[in-house]
């Protein structure tokens, strides 16, 4: 599948050769285009380097990108749906200087440059254009049928600066995102008195950011903060571009027996994590192109085969977390309210499917029961929902601290007080997948057990020793 090296060159060279001597100019082959949450990124690709300029215009507003020593290979097509752009026109100023002109609704903010070649995709031409800050506020209210039209953040999530925020030891905090279900014209459940999901889940939302704000180490972010209606899709590209450690989405059921009652945690299927993978690769010629993209899980120059494994195991990987971290909410919420199901329950929804972000859901309770509505719309019933999340989030990421986090700090000084834990062994659980995500070995959890042998059963109680304890090993 791979030249050798010295092949490889020779044959760059000949291609660089054969380039110089057959054209004198690079020709602009074609053009894709991204939507991000505040920008749109127009992708030239070329068959060699150029020097170009871009400069706006006003009246009609209008951008425009001169591309010198270039020609157009073929007619420009871009789809620009949900863009600020409303066409992609071009025209040869002189045989070798090419103006492509950009027709825009409104005016934005510019920045562009070049990418030499990689393993997959040869010289670009870059062009972002910024929305202007007048323009992104408020956030629009979109119809949810424009989500799967809308494209995607790349995959690699590319940590914001805000993630780097220092707390003391300039260690980062943990950054976890709270979506308020629903919003704007999408209201949600309702309950018998006129109660709207979408604003009571809100009132949860915030609390819980008021707690998870007043952890040291942890920092929490809004997806929504006020009633208006973002796409499914768009809340797991928000906790992406926050650098989001955890998303929750808090939610309240509706069912038609106005009998049904109690909370539940939900994480993604494993069906609805396989079908998402799938999607994510069938997606990766977009999302592969992300500029410098250092994140966790990064498809660029890997083959594709490597890049499903990787993907493979990184939803993995979140799909175990959020079940462990889900576990964790659950059993804190039923000390405050009663459970709809005992144990974290997994299903499809879409705001789970980051692939790279460990995700839950929170059904507070049930709206259409009187009784929870009435609780629900209480501000200390939502504090104490709010207090049994943060717990059980807390509980978790300090088991799981994320590398170079101020809580991974405190534990790896012996600073966390952990108390002996227990663990309930659940069917499909093992002993080596426990010592795992314990962060332990076989051997400690074995001796800590007194186990004779790896056999585990489920509903087993096993003490998981502190992690101090672990680390004498
Ligand atoms: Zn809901």
């Amino acid at each position: 599948m791979r030249m050798r090296a010295p092949l490889a060159v020779l044959g760059l060279l000949l291609m660089a050769m054969a380039v110089d001597v057959w054209a004198a100019t690079t020709q602009v082959r074609s053009v894709r285009l991204w939507r991000a949450p505040d920008n749109t990124r127009l992708v030239f690709d070329l068959s060699g380097p150029v020097q170009h300029s871009v400069f706006t215009l006003t009246s009609p507003d209008r951008l425009v990108i001169d591309i010198n020593g270039a020609t157009l290979a073929s007619p420009l097509n871009v789809a620009t749906a949900n863009t600020p752009i409303t066409s992609v026109r071009s025209a040869q100023r002189t045989p070798t200087d090419l103006r492509v002109v950009v027709d825009l609704k409104k005016a934005v903010t510019p920045k562009s440059f070049t990418l030499a070649p990689n393993q997959q995709y040869g010289n670009r031409l870059v062009v972002d254009l910024f929305d202007n800050p007048a323009d992104a506020n408020p956030p629009p209210s979109l119809p949810e049928t424009s989500v799967a039209t809308a494209p995607s953040v790349p995959i690699s999530p590319s940590k914001p600066d805000v993630k780097l925020t220092p707390v003391p030891s300039g260690k980062r905090d943990i950054v976890v995102v709270v979506d308020a279900g629903h919003g704007g014209e999408d209201p949600g459940a309702s309950g018998g008195r006129g109660q709207q999901e979408k604003n009571v889940v809100l009132s949860i939302a915030k609390e819980l950011q008021r707690q998870i704000n007043a952890e040291r180490g942890y920092r929490a972010e809004l997806t929504r903060t006020g009633d208006y209606f973002i796409p499914l899709r768009k809340r797991t590209e928000i906790a992406r571009a926050k650098g989001a450690d955890l998303f929750v989405s808090i939610h309240a059921d509706a069912a038609p027996s106005t009998a049904a009652f109690g909370a539940s945690v939900f994480a993604l299927s494993d069906r609805g994590a396989t079908s998402e993978t799938a999607r994510w690769l069938a997606d990766s010629e977009n999302r592969s192109d992300l500029i410098g993209g250092a994140g966790a899980v990064s498809l660029d120059d890997k083959d594709r085969m490597l890049a499903g494994v990787l993907l493979d195991l990184s939803m993995t990987a979140s799909l175990s977390s959020s079940l462990n971290v889900g576990q964790k909410v659950l059993s804190n919420i039923g000390r405050v309210t009663p459970l709809h199901k005992s144990r974290v329950e997994q299903a499809g929804f879409m705001v789970l499917k980051s692939p790279d972000i460990p995700s839950i859901l929170v059904e507070t309770g049930f709206i259409s029961n009187a009784n929870e509505a009435n609780k629900l719309t209480t501000s200390s019933h939502q504090q104490a929902l709010a207090r049994s999340i943060t717990a059980g989030v807390k509980q978790f990421f300090q088991q799981n601290p994320p590398q170079g986090t101020y809580i991974a700090w405190l534990r790896d000084n012996g600073k966390l007080a952990q108390g002996p834990r227990t663990h309930t062994v659940r069917s499909g659980e093992t002993l080596a997948m426990l010592a795992a995500r314990y962060d332990m070995s076989v051997a400690t959890l074995r001796s800590a057990n007194a186990l004779k042998s790896d056999e585990l059963r489920v509903g087993q109680d096993l003490r998981i020793p502190s992690a101090e304890v672990a680390t004498q090993e």
